[in-house]
């Protein structure tokens, strides 16, 4: 493959000037609703059709039955995905304070994580060194432990019982206040799915709630999982000493899904087929990522920037495939010459 030269090391970063300049030349005469209301639009969309999941799960027959977890499966992942990582990114709001607000809401009462180590390996790791190894590097997604078919497609089901546990590992070291407010989202969340299932849904006991619950939160955790690792690892990956220039690292260790109604609703553009224009720009929100996406594809072209882009079965045929090289065996390092 080849890369840039040394000369232009300060090329990237003008070329990142560039690129900002015409992005925010679409973005800053933009409405609240195109930054920020579009995507509150499915937000909304997804947490009022909860009742109906809830009242759906009363029936004995099988189809209302399934339609109630799929509305459910789906309320719930919208909210805790798509939510989530916006609010990780406080591209829900201009105010601070509401988007802390919401990382609180859909990360710890809705996704039984911690918003604060949530926020800060997102955001301050992944973001802030993509593909950087040690750093940044997806490694946090590997179980090499595990079996290539095992891994991919009976493991991501565990995600809601892994989830809190992860959660109350990771949060020793944070104030003891954060600890307790962490704590009490966390139970207050599954009290409240626990409490809606047995006196809304006719649920005779705790425990069967608690199982129904866990089970309609893993319906989407397979593509989460894959989408997860699909779109960093096998890519270009860096040294801490060594890493590119912010353009060429995001063009080199990012790639894009298709468009897929489903994705990109569940999941949000930023995750799916804008994930490239994301990790470029990351506090813009999913459908601002979607606007901005022909600009950047455009200035890729004409720079002969690589874009990636692939599949979700090319890439779930290569993580079978080659499963052994890229999520056992440790990441080979890749160096674009020139730019350190
Ligand atoms: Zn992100």
């Amino acid at each position: 493959m080849e890369f840039p030269g040394e000369e232009q090391s300060s090329e990237g970063e003008s070329r990142m000037q560039e690129l900002a300049a015409l992005v925010q030349k679409t973005t800053h005469n933009c409405s609240w609703w195109e930054r920020h209301g579009i995507d509150w639009a499915v937000l909304a969309l997804a947490l009022s059709a909860a009742p109906a999941g809830f009242l759906l799960l009363r029936s004995e027959s099988f189809l209302p039955l399934c339609l109630g977890f799929l509305i459910l499966g789906t309320a719930h992942t919208v909210v805790t995905v798509k939510g989530s990582h916006l609010a990780s990114h406080s591209s829900l709001s201009e105010s601070k304070f509401w988007n802390k607000f919401w990382a609180v809401v859909f990360m710890e009462v809705c996704g039984s994580f911690t918003a604060e180590k949530g926020t800060f390996q997102h955001v301050k790791l992944h973001h802030a060194y993509t593909n950087v190894i040690g750093l940044g590097d997806s490694s946090i997604w590997k179980a090499p432990f595990v079996p290539r078919y095992i891994y991919l497609f009976i493991l991501p089901l565990a995600v809601p019982v892994l989830t809190p546990i992860v959660a109350i590992g990771l949060m020793r070291d944070l104030p003891v206040m954060t600890v307790i407010r962490t704590l009490s989202m966390i139970t207050l969340g599954m009290w409240a799915h626990c409490w809606l299932l047995i006196s809304v849904s006719g649920f005779q006991s705790p425990l069967s709630a608690f199982l129904c619950m866990l089970l309609y939160k893993a319906i989407f955790s397979i593509p989460y999982i894959h989408v997860n690792i699909f779109q960093h690892i096998g890519l270009a990956m860096f040294s801490p000493t060594k890493k590119p220039k912010r353009i060429y690292q995001m063009a080199h260790g990012v790639l894009n899904l298709p468009r897929n109604v489903l994705l990109d609703w569940f999941f949000g553009h930023s995750l799916i087929n804008c994930h490239v224009e994301h990790h470029l720009f990351p506090t813009l929100s999913d459908h601002m990522c979607l606007k901005v996406k022909p600009i950047v594809l455009k200035y890729f072209k004409q720079h002969d920037i690589p874009y990636n882009e692939d599949t979700y079965l090319s890439r779930l045929r290569l993580f079978i495939d080659k499963y052994e090289e890229l999520m056992v065996r440790a990441p080979l390092l890749t160096e674009l010459v020139g730019i350190q």
